[in-house]
């Protein structure tokens, strides 16, 4: 193969999530010798439907919008994942979304498979009535993939509980009857769980207490850098400030700001979601997202969209410890730098699994129709998380491999092992 040739592949994966995606089943795959069939089992979505639909807009007009729906591997379970607005969503992304949701889901061990969904669009640049337009229809273009017992959807990047409650509402109106455990992350008042809101945030919390520990350190008077402020991020700092840690620098979509002696995180969490609440700030230096990730710190927190460490800038990167909040902000090629240079990279599948386990909480809830309090949610969560970083770490010490590896090795061994115990129908 040419120089060319071995650059331009290397674009197209750098372009490609699900290109990424792939890259590290294989690696994960090779560790665990699977055979070649299961491999190629693995690495194909199982479904995946793509919708172009019309929207009534405020003006009068009609607008098309595309979305997506995939589902991974069913072995473990019905399809879990969230739904993404953005207006770089692709196909290709909501793939790549999908299998780590499996392998995510797996590690944690909770039972469910993988999916993702998402629609082209800026949440931002529509009104209220548009967004719920646009929901309600989205879902009903896809409600022949989605159900409590087939397809749980949840919010990502761009979606919120109320978009949740839109789609409960809409699957809810074509049954007849409430079905609540059709989605999760709804507000409490509709069957929504206590601490779903936080889950995620207090799951990279619990793993950044566990991993500086590893590192021989602590989280109390460590510094923290954090890249969003979405549910994600906002949530880290809150709950990172809370247990004593000096959260340094934190940013949205605009660009971010950095003081050394700690922001004030309740200051901050007062305008959290309001545009310009960052860049008002007084009491601190102005960065650009790219400078956020390369400030000192002991704990860095990509919170924001995947691929933004990589073989550019991982050799700047300072801190000791990185949580991924988002999902894949590491790539493969960033992973062999830090892990070179002694950075502990807590992977995805495992960091941000708590928005997902507080999910499935949620959904058992509803099944069940009985509530639990706060403390129960999130005692539940914080030992979940903390006996699958363990099993985590153990697995990547016996097979001399970085957390990420522990974490795949894992995920894709329990889903092979469902996929070969249920057979290859018929
Ligand atoms: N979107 C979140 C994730 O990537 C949550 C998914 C869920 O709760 O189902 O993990």
């Amino acid at each position: 193969m040419t120089q060319t040739m071995l650059a331009a592949e290397r674009h197209t994966e750098e372009k490609s999530a699900y290109a990424i995606a792939i890259r590290q089943l294989e690696s994960a795959a090779h560790y665990l010798n699977l055979d070649r069939s299961m491999v190629e089992v693995l690495k194909h979505p199982r479904r995946e439907l793509t919708v172009n639909f019309p929207v009534k807009m405020d003006d009068g007009s009609i607008r098309v919008f595309t979305g997506f729906r995939v589902h991974h591997n069913p072995a473990r379970g019905p399809a879990k994942g969230g739904i993404r607005y953005h207006p770089e969503t692709t196909l290709d992304e909501t793939r790549a979304l999908a299998m780590w949701m499996t392998w995510k889901c797996a590690v944690v061990n909770i039972p469910y498979s993988g999916a993702k969904g998402g629609v082209v669009c800026d949440p931002k640049r529509l009104s209220i009535h548009e967004l719920e337009n646009l929901t309600r229809r989205y879902i009903t273009e896809i409600s022949i993939m989605i159900g409590p017992e087939s397809d749980i959807p949840a919010p990502d990047i761009g979606t919120n509980p109320q978009v949740m409650a839109w789609i409960m509402d809409t699957y809810s109106m074509h049954k007849g009857y409430t079905v609540p455990a059709v989605v999760t992350g709804k507000p409490v008042a509709i069957g929504g769980s206590e601490g779903r809101l936080e889950a995620t945030g207090r799951g990279i919390t619990v793993v950044a207490h566990e991993a500086l520990q590893l590192v021989g350190s602590q989280l109390e008077g460590a510094r923290v850098a954090i890249q969003g402020f979405g549910n994600v991020g906002s949530a880290t700092a809150k709950l990172m400030h809370k247990a004593g840690a000096k959260v340094v620098a934190i940013s949205d979509v605009r660009g971010g700001i950095y003081n050394p002696n700690g922001l004030d995180i309740p200051s901050l969490l007062h305008c959290a979601g309001r545009d310009g609440c960052i860049q008002a700030y007084r009491d601190a230096e102005l960065v650009t997202n790219e400078q956020l990730l390369e400030l000192p710190c002991d704990v860095l927190v990509p919170a924001a969209l995947h691929g933004v460490i990589t073989n550019e800038n991982a050799e700047r990167i300072q801190a000791r410890v990185i949580v991924e909040g988002a999902n894949g902000p590491v790539t493969p090629d960033a992973d062999a730098i830090l892990d070179e240079r002694g950075v502990l990279v807590v992977p995805d599948i495992l960091a941000n699994a708590g928005g997902v386990i507080v999910s499935y909480f949620e959904w058992v809830q509803d099944l069940q129709a009985f509530f639990w309090e706060e403390d129960e949610v999130n005692n539940k969560l914080e030992r979940a998380m903390r006996k699958s970083f363990q099993h985590v770490v153990q697995t990547a010490e016996q097979n001399r491999v970085d957390l990420r590896m522990g974490a795949y090795i894992i995920g894709v061994q329990r889903v092979a092992e469902a996929t070969t115990i249920r057979g290859i129908y018929p």
